[in-house]
């Protein structure tokens, strides 16, 4: 459902992502891991085109994000209205939750649905108490995110996130800005997602979670993809000498 060829980001004269490639199936949940500066945040935000590429390839469904095929095959960039609406089609979940501070958690979460779907409010609402519950959070619709622990406030952040029905969910570092305490509340319905089939790429420094929730690991360094498999694998026996470097500091 999401493929990323060759993906290449530079800020400045300093080189990010050195051709990054990944291909992630329906229902897949990939998980990114390395080392701080590795440029896994910067991966994510580009299949999102949250940040221009230099060089690659993204498609989402088989359709190129940000450009345009033309009969000849030939690529045009797509306008921002069109990259808005191709974005819709991946969930964000950020390592700072991004509530809007003057809403409640129900607003927060039909806010979108309503402006850009064009869902009917009551549909909206209905939708939206659903997924409160769905996080756990179905007492605290009529909370201002002030009055919520950042845990809680993560876990509005991906109920809002699905109430525009991605296909596929992008969570950058989602729990590294929590107290220790929240970190275990979010990661649960996380791994609820992924087990009702949600397509989910995250970056993660959980590795407990990697283990256990992902299908596959994948390892960035340095702006490369230096290795990828199942879980077991990369934690047991991994072959890049990185990985092993990398796991032998985190682990
Ligand atoms: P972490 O685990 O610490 O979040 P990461 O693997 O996600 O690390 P990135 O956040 O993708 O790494 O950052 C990769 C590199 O890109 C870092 O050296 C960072 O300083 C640099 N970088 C990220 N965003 C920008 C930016 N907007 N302008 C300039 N440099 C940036």
């Amino acid at each position: 459902i999401i493929e990323a060829l060759d993906i290449e980001k530079s800020f400045g004269d300093l080189q990010i992502l050195k051709g990054v490639s990944l291909q992630v199936k329906r229902g897949e949940v990939v998980v990114l891991i390395g080392a701080s500066g590795s440029g896994k945040t910067t991966f994510i935000r580009c299949i999102n085109l949250l940040e221009d590429i230099q060089g690659g390839r993204i498609r989402v469904n088989g359709r190129p994000m940000g450009y345009r095929e033309r009969a000849d095959g030939s690529l045009v960039r797509e306008s921002e209205r069109n990259i808005a609406r191709q974005r819709r089609d991946i969930g964000m979940v950020f390592q700072r939750f991004n509530l809007f501070p003057h809403m409640t958690a129900l607003q927060n979460i039909i806010e979108a649905p309503i402006q850009v779907l064009g869902v009917s409010k009551a549909q909206a609402l209905e939708h939206a108490r659903q997924l409160l519950k769905q996080v756990g959070l179905a007492d605290k619709a009529d909370h201002y995110p002030s009055m919520l622990s950042g845990g809680q406030q993560q876990r509005v952040a991906i109920a809002r996130a699905l109430a525009m029905k991605p296909q596929a969910m992008l969570f950058d570092e989602p729990t590294s800005a929590l107290d220790p305490e929240t970190v275990g509340e979010v990661l649960q319905v996380m791994k609820q997602l992924a087990e009702q089939g949600m397509t989910m790429v995250v970056v993660t420094h959980e590795m407990g979670f990697a283990r256990e929730v992902a299908d596959r690991v994948v390892v960035l360094d340095q702006g490369e993809l230096i290795e990828q498999g199942p879980p077991e694998q990369i934690f047991s026996a991994p072959s890049h000498p990185r990985t092993r470097a990398f796991l032998s500091r985190v682990l």
